[in-house]
């Protein structure tokens, strides 16, 4: 059984060790074992990045952002065996694998640019002889701990920018598909990286409990579920670190009287049932205002949901392939239960969904409930399934309302002609990250990702000059150049500039 080893220097071979069970969710068996690391083994990272991160925060700006652009020709150059490779531990299909490692890239492309972003800022004159400037150094050594669901798009979200800046960075990657965050950290080596800068820890609780313990983890930025997020952002903050923890979602699809109805039923198929529902920008939930948007709605999405097609990873037709593991699809699959027990009606039934030639896969079809309502718990929890949920909202304020008061608070799309009734909605409504006739809105690269209330705990964002912020510190410093003539002022009065 092929083992999916740590990525740390000098590390040569697992021991005996815990080991994860690393599925192909499209035959439903174990392909690898994960190893589950310890204490000691992160130990041994955060000595290797101790020893590397001075000499890489002393190389000048330049050179690092040199770094960025080989590793991102490296990884074009290796797109296809990457995207497969990610495809067959997580599931998406090989095109949207592909979308995952291009969405880190970009984010890799921005991090090419880090010598502009980490000038600072300067006054010359704040007093007499004096000028005050300010710089961004890096923090040392951050840790970032990733889902399974973009194991490309998430890892690099973070350590380009972390890296970029100067930190060593310690990756640990969700052990359900691990291999393509090891991959990442061979193709920086091989773009020039120094050893040492960005590793990669496997492991469960253990190793995020041993990170968010230790001493000379300067930050950790997470992304993952809500309690976990919360839990890790508690537990970092208490031992002293910067600490940012995005967490779950539940994404609302308003869709007003006027909107373009197939237009939305197009971006609808997309972006419910694409990677499954796996995506934390997914939009699980469409808000039609009226009864008769709702009704037409309804109408054409039934047969763009039979429309679809559900395969392996490598079927270049299929529209989403398998869901990560089999007890995720039991999950989703009593989340269905709990809506028909709750009372919404179940109007496509993907459980049971078998595919031919991979009946062990982790498959699941797509589902579509109406009638939902807020106070059912399906409602209020996130499925993370190929699941739609249409809620029906007798008007604009009722709509407006539903995604701000929901307890996560990641994306929000609206989907109009009417211009008026889009600024309003993205001026009042209480959530993150917001779409106007765009179903998953997720900022580019050099703007900041981050949702509002349970979808994040800390407070900034991920990526773009929020990032840059925090994987560095300010330095401020006040220096003052006398002629020489006495000053006559007051040392024992605070210096004002009044
Ligand atoms: P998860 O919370 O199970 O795991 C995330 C990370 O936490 C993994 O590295 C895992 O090993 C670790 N972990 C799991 N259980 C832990 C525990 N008890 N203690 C400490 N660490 C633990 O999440 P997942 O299932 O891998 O990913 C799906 C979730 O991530 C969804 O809720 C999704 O909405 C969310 N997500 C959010 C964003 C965002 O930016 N807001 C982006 C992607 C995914």
């Amino acid at each position: 059984m092929r083992i999916i080893d740590h990525h740390i220097v000098g590390h040569s071979g697992g021991g005996a060790g815990r080991t994860g069970d690393v599925f192909d969710p499209n035959t439903g068996k174990v392909q690898a074992r994960v190893t589950l690391g310890t204490k000691a083994d992160l130990d041994r990272a955060v000595a290797a990045a101790q020893a590397a991160q001075p000499a890489w925060a002393a190389t000048n700006p330049q050179r690092r952002a040199r770094v960025m652009f080989r590793f991102k020709e490296l990884v074009e150059a290796n797109m296809q065996s990457l995207a497969e490779l990610l495809a067959s531990e997580h599931g998406k299909v090989v095109a949207d694998a592909k979308g995952d490692i291009q969405r880190g890239l970009e984010v890799v492309e921005f991090a090419c640019g880090v010598p502009h972003v980490l000038k600072g800022e300067y006054t010359q004159g704040a007093g007499p002889g004096i000028d005050v400037y300010s710089m961004r150094q890096p923090l040392g050594i951050g840790a970032g701990i990733t889902p399974f669901n973009f194991p490309a798009m998430i890892p690099l979200w973070m350590g380009a920018v972390a890296t970029a800046c100067g930190n060593a960075f310690i990756l640990k990657p969700s052990e359900r598909d691990p291999s393509l965050p090891v991959r990442l950290a061979e193709l920086f080596i091989e773009a020039g990286m120094p050893e040492g800068i960005f590793q990669v820890v496997h492991g469960d609780k253990e190793m995020v409990d041993a990170i968010l313990d230790h001493p000379a983890i300067a930050a950790v930025s997470f992304v993952g579920s809500s309690d976990i997020a919360h839990y890790v952002y508690r537990r970092g903050v208490d031992a002293g670190k910067r600490v940012q923890a995005m967490g779950g979602a539940k994404n609302h699809g308003i869709v007003m009287p006027d909107a373009d109805l197939d237009q939305v039923v197009s971006d609808l198929a997309g972006a419910a049932f694409g990677s499954a529902g796996e995506r934390c920008m997914a939009l699980p939930v469409v808000v039609p205002v009226g009864d008769k948007t709702a009704d037409a709605l309804r109408e054409k999405l039934i047969p763009a949901i039979d429309a679809l097609r559900v395969g392996v990873s490598t079927d270049a037709e299929a529209h989403y392939g398998p869901v990560v593991t089999a007890q995720h699809r039991e999950r989703i699959e009593n989340w269905i239960q709990t809506g028909v027990d709750e009372g919404a009606e179940l109007v496509v039934d993907g459980r049971g969904f078998k595919l031919q030639g991979h009946e062990e896969g982790f498959f699941i079809g797509p589902t579509l409930f109406d009638r939902v309502t807020p106070q059912m718990s399906a409602y209020k929890e996130e499925i993370f399934g190929p699941v739609l949920q249409i809620v029906r909202a007798p008007d604009f304020e009722t709509a407006l309302r539903l995604p701000s008061d929901h307890q996560y608070g990641n994306g929000v799309a609206i989907f109009t002609r009417n211009g008026h009734a889009a600024r309003e909605f993205a001026a009042r409504v209480n959530v993150g990250m917001v779409g106007i006739n765009v179903p998953i809105p997720v900022p580019v690269a050099y703007h900041t990702f981050g949702g509002w209330k349970r979808s994040a705990f800390g407070d900034t964002n991920q990526h773009g000059m929020e990032g840059v912020k925090f994987w560095t510190k300010v330095k401020t410093v006040t220096q003052r150049w006398p002629d020489g003539s006495p000053d006559g002022g007051n040392a024992f009065v605070i210096p004002t500039m009044g």
